[in-house]
Parts: C-alpha cells; structure tokens; sequence
C-alpha cells in the first residue's frame, strides 16, 4: 500500500473517475478486522494499475470517504437519503435486511457500525469474482456477508445512505 496525504487521496480519486479506470474506496475504522493499524484509514484500489492507496488519520475523515464514495457510487448518498425520504428504502436481500436491521439498533443507541462493499477485483474480497456485501457486528465481533454475482445496486445504496447517516446524527 502507498501512503499519502487524505488531500492527494481524492486527487487520485479524481484522476481515476476522470480517466474511466476501475476503482474504489474504502473506510475503515481502528476497530475494523481489515484495518492493520490502531487508526483510521481511507483507501483507494486502482484496479487497473493493481496499486492501492491509503490514508490514516486518528479523525475518522467522513467527508473525504464520502467525497470518494460519491465518486465511486455516482450519487451522494446522503444527497439521496433526503430526496426519497417518502420513499421507504427496502434491501433486495434478506442478508442486507438483517444488516440494517443490527444498523438502525446500533443507531437508535448511538453504537457506530460499518460496513464494506467488495468489488469482484477488490484485494479485501473472500469471494473473488463476486460482489460481497459485509457488516461487522460492533457487539457480537459477527461479520454478515452478502455475496451476489450482479452488483447490489439497491442494496449498495441502502447500506451507504445508512451508514453515511451517521455523521449527521453523531
Ligand atoms: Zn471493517
Ligand atoms: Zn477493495
């Protein structure tokens, strides 16, 4: 992994998007069973030039990881969750029902959460080739997974707006 700057961090981000390469991003908290370090971490995969790019901070950095997310997904999932607030939000799985069920609890109680999207090429995926959706348990230490061959798309929207939320709330 090549450590740099959280402002270079979306530079490199911009420069993917911009250049149409395959790409994505990561937020991983200090308590997140992918983290290495005792911080928080921002990363960035550039898939077509196998590189990977992080970020530590001991601030957890929301706006960069959304910043990227955004470019990522295409849509500010919070920008979303505001303009379909009279429309209830249903997962397509019932993997990713059970997930935001433990989310909105965790959240009603002021327990931080996260979870991971895995792109097929992502290096953290234990299913290569496939779309893994993960939740780690913050009580239990249980990971969820989510594994479908099409990408989730609503269900990727789902689990962003939710956990984006949370730094509106916290
Ligand atoms: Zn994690
Ligand atoms: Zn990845």
């Amino acid at each position: 992994m090549i450590e740099v700057s959280a402002e270079r961090l979306l530079e490199i981000g911009r420069e993917l998007a911009d250049g149409g390469e395959r790409w994505h991003n990561h937020v991983l908290s200090p308590d997140c069973k992918l983290n290495e370090r005792e911080q928080c971490a921002l990363i960035v995969e550039a898939s077509d030039r196998s590189e990977v790019y992080v970020t530590y901070s001991d601030d957890p950095m929301m706006d960069v990881g959304r910043a990227l997310a955004t470019m990522v997904h295409g849509a500010d999932p919070l920008a979303a969750a505001d303009s379909e607030t009279t429309e209830v939000v249903q997962a397509d799985s019932a993997a990713v029902t059970e997930m935001m069920r433990r989310a909105k609890d965790f959240a009603a109680r002021g327990i931080h959460w996260h979870h991971h999207i895995l792109f097929p090429e992502c290096v953290f995926n234990p299913h290569p080739g496939d779309w893994t959706l993960v939740f780690e348990d913050p009580e239990t230490g249980e990971t969820l997974e989510s594994v479908t061959i099409d990408k989730p798309e609503q269900d990727i929207r789902v689990t962003e707006t939710l956990f984006f939320s949370q730094v509106v709330h916290s």
